[in-house]
């Protein structure tokens, strides 16, 4: 039987920068160094070992609990470690061994990281969006399947659209449903993946982002006044489009 050792190993890649930016997830909104000091329980302070800092097996192994104090460990640690190394192993499956993989995880970790700060703070952090609209148009110039002109109408059609749809609300709602954030976010994903694919992109996102408020509302999780985070359903929906978007084009024209 064939089979492809780089399979395992992008997937082991994953796991390992998903373990990073678990860091960044925590840090990065607190405005503290992702590099020093070393990771640490949040509870005890006591280091944690490299042993006991393997992705996935560690969490397992050590029953989500910290080795020294016993508190809990958020079960969000492994999930973003698993959920990277998935995206990992299918951007790879999908465009081999090519430059665009190389962009595309680089690009799906960045949004990864972004999508958990909103969750957890409700805030999308200028510190990756602003940096990554620079770099996806910057990157345009040189790879091959998006052009320089595809990048620019990208930033500002996945832009604008956030833009004009928080506008109406804040006028018709007058409730701030999107914020500056949100803009950057789509900005940033519309300079890497182009316009076509930006548009694909929130258009699942408000789809999905509907969907889950509504059974959220009729499950009685949340309120009709609460505000439930836009950014990881635009992140969603850009993962659907940047993994499948010539199959839903080529589907959508077949109509
Ligand atoms: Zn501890």
């Amino acid at each position: 039987m064939y089979y492809d050792i780089n399979v395992i190993l992008i997937f082991i890649l994953g796991l390992i920068v998903g373990s990073f930016s678990n860091v960044c997830i925590y840090r990065i909104p607190r405005n503290e160094s992702i590099i020093y000091p070393a990771s640490h329980c949040p509870k005890c302070c006591s280091k944690i070992k490299p042993v006991d800092n393997i992705p996935l097996l560690s969490f397992i192994l050590l029953k989500g609990r910290c080795r020294n104090c016993k508190t809990k460990i958020s079960v969000q640690y492994p999930i973003v470690e698993f959920l990277t190394g998935l995206i990992y192993l299918i951007i790879y499956l999908i465009y081999g061994l090519s430059i665009q993989t190389l962009i595309y995880i680089i690009l799906s970790s960045a949004l990864i990281i972004i999508a958990f700060i909103d969750l957890n703070e409700q805030i999308v952090p200028d510190a990756i969006s602003l940096p990554g609209i620079v770099i996806g148009f910057i990157l345009s110039f040189f790879v091959y399947y998006i052009s320089f002109v595809d990048s620019v109408l990208g930033i500002f059609v996945g832009g604008g659209i956030i833009l004009i749809i928080g506008l109406t609300g804040l006028v018709i709602f007058k409730k701030e449903a999107m914020g500056g954030g949100d803009v950057k976010l789509a900005a940033m994903i519309g300079a890497f993946l182009g316009w076509r694919y930006i548009v694909i992109s929130l258009f699942l996102g408000f789809f999905l982002g509907a969907l889950t408020g509504i059974c959220l509302i009729i499950a009685k999780i949340k309120s009709r006044e609460d505000v439930v985070p836009f950014g990881p359903f635009i992140v969603l929906g850009s993962f659907i489009t940047l993994l499948w978007g010539e199959k839903i084009i080529s589907w959508y024209i077949g109509f």
